[in-house]
């Protein structure tokens, strides 16, 4: 196979993933990313993230063992208003990004250190260069709004407090829902640290809204409020039914901004890494990384119809209605139909990657 001079723009998951599987077929991968350092995006890290994995699959599809900065959870809890249901917690795990030793980027930043990757770090892709890319340019910009509008692709604007520090506590997640903001507030512990997001989707949060998340947390999980909040805005490709695509004129895309991610949720990470590998599969084979790319989020249109007309207009604004409907059912007896969900694997794969590897 020729060897080939591969230039990829993003250090985070998708493009880290990419960048291994290319050199180890012997191409020169050289790796361009804003930030000082690998890590990811200094704005939104370090944080843990909590995501339901195939976890074996994954590492064996991408080709790198990951399972090392997976850390089963202990406990998953929603929240509706006050009101306690416990979820299923086999198969979800909570991942840390950052720089740390611990963290999911380490382990992936080592291993293209080990094959020689190259990288430049303070590099941004920007109207400039987008003009003059090589044919075979992995673009792999994650969650960067203005990468998006350089670009001219959709993108939902979100907007968040976040907060980390530490915690003695085992893995465990939880999430809060209330009409405060339009997506959740979710807590995870692992690795000796917490991470603390409220987040809204198309909307700011305001500071009433993080009052009232810490007078939840405070009565209900008894943590303290605390002054080490940061308000963070992002995008993400999840703006439009027809998102999801790998390519972009002559340059290939990977990760968040190739819309692989639940538009339902925002689950991203199985998204990020096993388009990584796709997108190192179309520098050589278009076609077979396409019908790949095409399995992955054949769900996404459906996915994304359901939260804008159904779930956002329809039930999502009534946080009191779901709680009415929990309580009437019974947390116990919902905790005992989700398990009976999980445990049979009768999830469909909404999440791009997830519950489908097995099938290869
Ligand atoms: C705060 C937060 C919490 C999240 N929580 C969860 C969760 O709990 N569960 C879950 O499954 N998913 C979660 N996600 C989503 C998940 O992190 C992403 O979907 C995943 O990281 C996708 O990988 P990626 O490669 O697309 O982007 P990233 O891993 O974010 O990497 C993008 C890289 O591109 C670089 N970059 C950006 N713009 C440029 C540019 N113009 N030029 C050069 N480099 C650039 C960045 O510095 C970064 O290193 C969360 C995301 C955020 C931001």
């Amino acid at each position: 196979m020729a060897q080939k001079n591969v230039t990829i723009y993003g250090a985070g998951l998708s493009g880290l993933v990419a960048a291994i599987n290319l050199a180890r077929e012997g191409h020169k991968v050289t790796v361009h990313d804003l930030e000082k350092k690998y890590g990811g995006s200094s704005v939104f890290n370090p944080s843990l993230h909590m995501t339901p994995l195939d976890l074996e699959d994954t590492s064996r599809y991408i080709g790198i063992d990951i399972s090392s900065a997976f850390l089963p959870l202990n406990e998953l809890l929603a929240y509706f208003h006050d009101l306690e249901v416990g979820f299923p917690f086999k198969g979800f795990y909570a991942v840390e990004r950052g720089d740390r030793q611990s963290s999911l980027d380490t382990i992936l930043y080592n291993k293209c250190r080990e094959l020689g990757v190259e990288f430049v770090w303070e590099s941004r892709l920007d109207k400039k260069n987008l003009e003059h890319l090589s044919a075979d340019t992995i673009i792999a910009c994650g969650l960067d709004a203005a990468s998006y509008r350089i670009m001219d692709l959709p993108c939902a604007i979100w907007e968040a407090w976040i907060c980390y520090g530490p915690s003695d506590l085992n893995p465990l997640c939880w999430c809060w829902m209330d009409e405060c903001i339009t997506e959740y507030g979710y807590y995870t512990v692992a690795n000796g640290m917490y991470f603390d997001m409220l987040f809204s989707n198309g909307k700011s949060v305001s500071k009433e809204a993080l009052r009232k998340y810490q007078d939840f947390m405070y009565r209900i999980k008894g943590i303290e409020p605390r002054d080490n909040w940061r308000y963070v805005t992002g995008g993400a490709g999840v703006a439009s039914v027809k998102q999801p695509r790998l390519f972009w004129k002559n340059a290939i895309l990977a990760g968040t901004i190739a819309g692989c991610i639940d538009p339902f949720l925002g689950f991203g990470i199985s998204g990020g890494l096993v388009s990584g590998k796709v997108a190192a599969t179309a520098v050589t084979d278009r076609a077979k990384a396409l019908a790949e790319f095409k399995r992955f989020t054949k769900l996404f249109p459906y996915m994304y119809l359901l939260k804008t007309y159904v779930w956002w207009t329809l039930i999502r604004p009534h946080v009191g209605m779901m709680e009415r409907a929990m309580r009437l059912a019974g947390p116990k007896n919902v905790e005992k139909i989700a398990n009976v969900f999980v445990n049979k694997r009768i999830t469909p794969p909404i999440i791009p990657g997830y519950n489908v590897l097995g099938c290869n």
